[in-house]
C-alpha cells in the first residue's frame, strides 16, 4: 500500500479523496494555488505545497510542479481526481518514469479512450453496442452522402478529438450534411486543432445512462450499475440518479455484464465509467471517462461501496475489494450539482460565502469544501458542493431531497438551489420521464429567469 498520496486537484474532490486516504492510514498532500491558499482540501491534509499562481495552466495543470511537490514531501502516489490532469496519458507516463503510482488506469487505455473514433473502434470489438456510424473517419462528401444514406437521417456529425459538446451538428438531410461537415470541421479545428470527423446516427430523444465500473489491471473486473444522468444543459449534467427511472433489474444486469466483460478483456485499471445513450430499449456507446466522475457518490449510496478506496487499493497492485456477487443495489439515490451560478441564467457568480448550513439526516450526503467564510475564486469551475440523497425506494428519496433542498442555506453568492427545488416538484422529474433534452426546454419555458 502507499504510505503518502499527493491530491492533484481542489475543491470538494480533493476533501473526498481526502477523506478515502485518512481511512486507509495513508497519510496525504494537498498542492494548491495561490489563489486557493485558505481553502478547506488544504487545512484539511497533512502537508501542502503551493504549486504556482491561480490559472490552472500554471498550477493544477502544470505537471513539473507537481512532480517537484511529489518530491518535495517523498508522496508515493497521486490521485488526479476529476477534471484537470486525470485524463492526461503523458501525466501517467511522466509520474511513472518518476517512480511515483498514478491512482488511475494504465496510460493506453487513458489514450484510447481519449480519441473518440479510437474509443469506438474499441468498445465495438470488446462487443459494447455503439451508436451506428461511420467506421472512422469520414473525409470525401460522397462518401459521407453513401454512409450517411445507409445509416440514415438525421446524422451527427461529431469532432474526433471532441469534448464538451463541441464540434457536433446534426444534418437532417442530405442537402444539410456537406454544410454540417464543413462547420462541424472548422469548429473542431478551432478547438480542439484537429478537424477530423465522423459520422453517427442522430437519437431523437435518448436518455443518458452510463455503467460504473471498477478493474483491478489483471483481468478481473466489476460493474457496479448504472447512473443515469439526462438532466443535462449544454451537455453538463446538473441531476443524477442510480438506478435509472427507465430500466429494470434484468436491463441492469444485462448492460452491467457486457460492460465487466469488455473491462476484463482489456484488463482494465482502476474505476471507469462507460456512458451510453439509451432509446427504444437499447444501448448506445458514446465514450468512456477514465476517471472517478463527479456523480460517483450517487453509486456509493446504493451499493454502500467506497470507489475512491478500492481505485486505491488497484493502483497500489491489490485486488478489489468485492466481487459481483458482493455488489447488491439498495434502493435509489439522486444527485444535485450545487453551482455558485445563478438559477436562471448560469452565471457564474464567485464571491464571499457568508453563511453556511448544509443540510443532514437520515440519508443525506453533502460532498463540499465551502464553509461559511470562504471565498469562492473566480478561476476555477463554479461547483461548490454536491447534495446527495438516498431513500430506500425513489418516492423516498424525492421527499428527502426535497426536504434536504430547503434546509440548504448558501448566503452571499448566487446558487442552483432554486432550480433544483423545483425540478424536485416537477411531475415529469417525480415521474422520472425525462429525456436528454428536457431540461433546456423546460428551462425555456419555466419563467424561472422571470
Ligand atoms: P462530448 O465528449 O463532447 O461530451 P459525447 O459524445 O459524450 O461528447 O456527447 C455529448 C452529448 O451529445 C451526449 O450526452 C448527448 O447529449 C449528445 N449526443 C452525442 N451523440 C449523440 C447521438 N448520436 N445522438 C444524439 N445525441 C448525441
Amino acid at each position: 500500500m502507499f504510505d503518502k498520496i499527493l491530491i492533484a486537484n481542489r475543491g470538494e474532490i480533493a476533501l473526498r479523496i481526502l477523506r478515502a486516504a485518512k481511512e486507509l492510514g495513508i497519510a496525504t498532500v494537498a498542492v494548491h494555488s495561490t489563489a486557493d491558499a485558505d481553502a478547506m482540501h488544504v487545512r484539511l491534509a497533512d502537508e501542502s505545497v503551493c504549486i504556482g499562481p491561480p490559472a490552472a495552466r500554471d498550477s493544477y495543470l502544470n505537471i513539473p510542479s507537481i512532480i517537484a511537490a511529489c518530491e518535495i514531501t517523498g508522496a508515493d502516489a497521486v490521485h488526479p481526481g476529476y477534471g484537470f490532469l486525470s485524463e492526461n496519458a503523458r501525466f501517467a507516463e511522466v509520474l511513472a518514469h518518476h517512480e511515483i503510482g498514478f491512482i488511475g488506469p494504465k496510460a493506453e487505455h487513458i489514450r484510447t479512450m481519449g480519441d473518440k473514433i479510437e474509443a469506438k473502434r474499441t468498445a465495438k470489438r470488446l462487443g459494447i453496442p455503439c451508436v451506428p456510424g461511420s467506421e472512422g473517419g469520414v473525409e470525401d462528401p460522397d462518401e459521407a452522402k453513401r454512409i450517411a444514406a445507409e445509416i440514415g437521417y438525421p446524422v451527427l456529425v461529431k469532432a474526433a478529438s471532441g469534448g464538451g459538446g463541441r464540434g457536433m451538428k446534426v444534418a437532417r438531410t442530405e442537402a444539410d450534411l456537406e454544410q454540417a461537415i464543413g462547420m462541424a470541421r472548422s469548429e473542431a479545428k478551432a478547438a480542439f486543432g484537429d478537424d477530423a470527423v465522423y459520422l453517427e446516427k442522430y437519437l431523437e430523444k435518448p436518455r443518458h445512462i452510463e455503467v460504473q465500473i471498477l478493474g483491478d489491471g489483471r483481468g478481473n473486473a466489476v460493474h457496479l450499475a448504472e447512473r443515469d444522468c439526462s438532466l443535462q444543459r449544454r451537455h453538463q449534467k446538473v441531476w443524477e440518479e442510480g438506478g435509472s427511472p427507465a430500466l429494470n433489474e434484468t436491463m441492469r444486469a444485462e448492460i452491467g455484464a457486457i460492460c465487466a466483460n469488455a473491462m476484463k478483456e482489456l484488463s482494465y485499471l482502476g474505476a471507469g465509467t462507460i456512458e451510453f445513450l439509451y432509446e427504444d430499449g437499447k444501448f448506445y456507446f458514446i465514450e468512456m471517462n477514465t476517471r472517478i466522475q463527479v456523480e460517483h457518490p450517487v453509486t456509493e449510496m446504493i451499493t454502500g461501496i467506497d470507489l475512491v478506496n478500492e481505485q486505491i487499493r488497484v493502483a497500489a497492485g491489490g485486488p478489489l475489494s468485492v466481487s459481483q456477487e458482493d455488489i447488491k443495489v439498495e434502493g435509489h439515490a439522486i444527485e444535485c450539482r450545487i453551482n455558485a451560478e445563478h438559477p436562471a441564467t448560469f452565471r457564474p457568480s464567485p464571491g464571499l460565502i457568508t453563511y453556511f448550513h448544509p443540510p443532514g439526516g437520515l440519508g443525506v450526503r453533502v460532498d463540499s469544501a465551502a464553509f461559511q467564510g470562504y471565498r469562492i475564486p473566480p478561476n476555477y469551475d463554479s461547483l461548490i458542493g454536491k447534495l446527495i440523497v438516498h431513500g430506500r425506494t425513489r418516492n423516498e428519496c424525492l421527499m428527502r431531497l426535497r426536504r434536504a433542498l430547503d434546509e440548504f442555506v448558501v448566503d452571499g453568492v448566487d446558487t442552483t438551489l432554486p432550480l433544483f427545488r423545483t425540478l424536485v416538484r416537477n411531475p415529469d422529474v417525480q415521474n422520472g420521464s425525462y429525456d436528454i433534452h428536457w431540461l433546456e426546454s423546460f428551462l425555456a419555458t419555466s419563467g424561472l429567469d422571470a
